[in-house]
């Protein structure tokens, strides 16, 4: 897996669900990439936080900024 399809199934990670599977491969491409464990633990922080004492479902405004902030992400690893 590269860096840029982990940050693309983030996306996937923000709406839902992930496969199983699909989480294996993510968690091998962690284990040994350091900027992606940045972003991801960040990513895992910000919907943590939003979850205690809130409802589950994320609002639209709030998926609208994780897109966004890993769109950036998404750009600058494609450009390192
Ligand atoms: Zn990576």
């Amino acid at each position: 897996m590269k860096c840029e399809e982990l940050l693309a199934m983030l996306n996937e990670y923000v709406d839902g669900p992930i496969d199983p599977g699909i989480c294996e491969a993510f968690e091998k491409h962690l284990a040994g990439c350091n900027p992606c464990q940045v972003v991801v633990d960040n990513i895992r922080q910000t919907i943590t936080l939003y979850k205690n004492g809130q409802p589950y479902e994320l609002p639209q405004e709030f998926r609208k900024h994780l897109h966004t902030v890993l769109r950036q992400q998404f750009v600058k690893q494609a450009h390192r």
